[in-house]
């Protein structure tokens, strides 16, 4: 059985742990490696390297920072579909899925390549007669990032190419669910010339992640997981002087109007609630049906979820559903459907007692969408991260509009119309960070910001784009007065 190593000063080991937690294979309910849980002495282990390495990377010029960078975006290639089987095999989702994760991180890399403009600071000459002013960007030293277990590739992405870029040291605390895929994306960056130290790995939970967040020679923390969570670190991070960006779990609404083109509601939709299993933080977890909207979408989106396979997805591309995380989360997902039953919605697909005759210790759920959700229900509160799609029925836009803002969360929202006035009145309205029109998950790509609001993010800056870049460097202001008389004048000689 494989036991995932740390990286610490460039050399990868095993630690002497006695916990260690089991890696699964979702799909088949076996476990396939075993991940020690580290204490306050690895990370110490791991912020002293880092500290030491700082040193010189941050001298480094940006230019050659950028050329490790690109030969690392080739070596992602090269290693494209082994890494995307990987995420496969620990997560359980599709490969096409997969696939997407990986697509997404290595656009971070690759926006990253463009550091030596992002990092040009600004002047103003003549502040004062013969005073010049300018602001400089320099790394604020060594960085963390604790990630979460639904994108094992693309959320450690998020952070450590940009914060290597402009010439941090990182730290990684990849999941303890999905450590492998973290563990191999390293091993390609120290493979494309990294110095030793520059990165580190260390894994863990809420001990490791705790010496992390006290540990003074951390300067900044990224964490992307569920909002409890999110906010704890944001509270603690900065309790202990550092700059912290926390992104927490969501709830997302997708608004159909009775305009709406229902085919590419349906198809968005089915993507958007179902896809990796509903274990996204961009997830269309519930849609509001506005006026006769629900007539024809409701049960054209019960048929697209029925027609959903369940299986396998690291044997069969035909499996559209594998296994979710955990038994544990399994059963929480099917408690939260039970809730709504009981609270009087209608079960128009269950999808909680599916099973996949050769692989019965896997973790599946089939997709379920329930009907009749309404404010206050424990499914309307709380992020349900399943394969579950909530219905809501509304008279007006305004209603909807009005019920999404009162939902603690901030992600995502989107409103399938063919109106342009409608839709601009939605998107300016709406209460989410990140809008979609037409568009069943609008997660932003490498150059915007990952935009949470309220209960979804905790922090100023965000995750991605230029916000990164202003998130990993802090501001230096230089004000200069230069004489040309007098000793060490060279212009006037006599
Ligand atoms: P999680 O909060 O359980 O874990 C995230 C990380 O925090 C892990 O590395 C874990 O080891 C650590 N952790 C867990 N409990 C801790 C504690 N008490 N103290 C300190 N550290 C702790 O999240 P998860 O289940 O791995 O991931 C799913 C969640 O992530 C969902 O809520 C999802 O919406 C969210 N998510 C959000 C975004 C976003 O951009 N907003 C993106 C992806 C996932």
């Amino acid at each position: 059985m494989k036991s995932c190593p740390i990286l610490i000063n460039g050399s990868w080991s095993v630690p002497d742990t006695a916990e260690t937690s089991p890696v699964h294979n979702p799909s088949t309910g076996e476990v396939i490696a075993r991940v020690p849980m580290c204490g306050a002495d690895v990370v110490d282990e791991a912020v002293t390297a880092a500290t030491a390495a700082f040193e010189s990377w941050w001298q480094t010029p940006p230019v050659e920072r950028v050329r490790i960078m690109m030969r690392y975006c080739i070596l992602l290639e090269e290693h494209f579909e082994e890494l995307a089987s990987l995420i496969v095999t620990e997560h359980g989702k599709t490969i096409t899925e997969a696939r997407g994760d990986l697509r997404r991180g290595i656009e971070v890399a690759e926006y990253a390549c463009g550091i030596t403009d992002m990092l040009k600071g600004e002047v103003l000459e003549n502040v004062a007669r013969g005073i010049d002013c300018s602001v400089v960007r320099q790394p604020v030293g060594v960085c963390v990032g604790i990630c979460p277990y639904n994108f094992p590739a693309l959320v450690p992405m998020w952070m450590y190419p940009m914060a290597i870029a402009c010439g941090n040291t990182f730290i990684l605390k990849p999941s303890e669910k999905v450590p492998l895929t973290g563990i191999r994306l390293i091993e390609l960056f120290e493979e494309a010339g990294l110095p030793k130290g520059v990165f580190s790995v260390v894994h863990g939970g809420k001990e490791c992640v705790d010496a992390l967040l006290e540990h003074p020679g951390v300067a900044a923390v990224s964490f992307v997981g569920s909002s409890p969570v999110a906010e704890y670190i944001h509270r603690k991070g900065t309790s202990h002087g550092k700059r912290v960006q926390a992104a927490g779990g969501a709830k997302n609404f997708v608004v159909v109007m009775p305009d709406a083109d229902f085919e590419k509601a349906v198809e968005g939709l089915t993507d958007a609630a179902f896809g990796c299993s509903g274990q996204r933080c961009m997830a269309g977890s519930t849609a509001v049906t506005v006026g006769s909207a629900g007539e024809r979408f409701v049960p054209a989106i019960a048929k697209s979820a029925e027609s959903l396979k369940v299986g396998p997805t690291h044997e069969s591309a035909e499996s559209k559903l594998g296994g979710v995380i955990s038994p544990q989360h399994r059963d929480r997902v099917v408690g939260l459907i039970q809730s709504a039953v009981d609270e009087g919605c209608d079960l128009l697909v269950d999808g909680r007692h599916t099973k996949v005759e050769k692989y019965p210790q896997g973790f599946y759920l089939g997709a379920s969408v329930v009907d009749g959700v309404k404010q206050g229900m424990r499914i309307f509160e709380e992020e349900v991260f399943g394969p579950v799609l909530n219905v809501m029925r509304m008279d007006d836009l305004d209603s909807a509009l009005e019920m999404a803002g009162k939902v603690a969360f901030g992600n995502g929202a989107c409103i399938y119309t063919k109106n342009g006035g409608i839709a601009r009145e939605f998107r300016h309205r709406v209460k989410a960070g990140m809008v979609g029109i037409n568009v069943g998950v609008p997660a932003p790509l490498a150059y915007f910001p990952f935009a949470g609001w309220d209960y979804s993010f905790f922090g100023d800056l965000h995750l991605q784009g230029r916000e990164s870049v202003m998130f990993f460097t802090r501001a230096k202001v230089y004000t200069e007065r230069w004489f040309t008389e007098g000793e060490g004048d060279i212009w006037h000689k006599d």
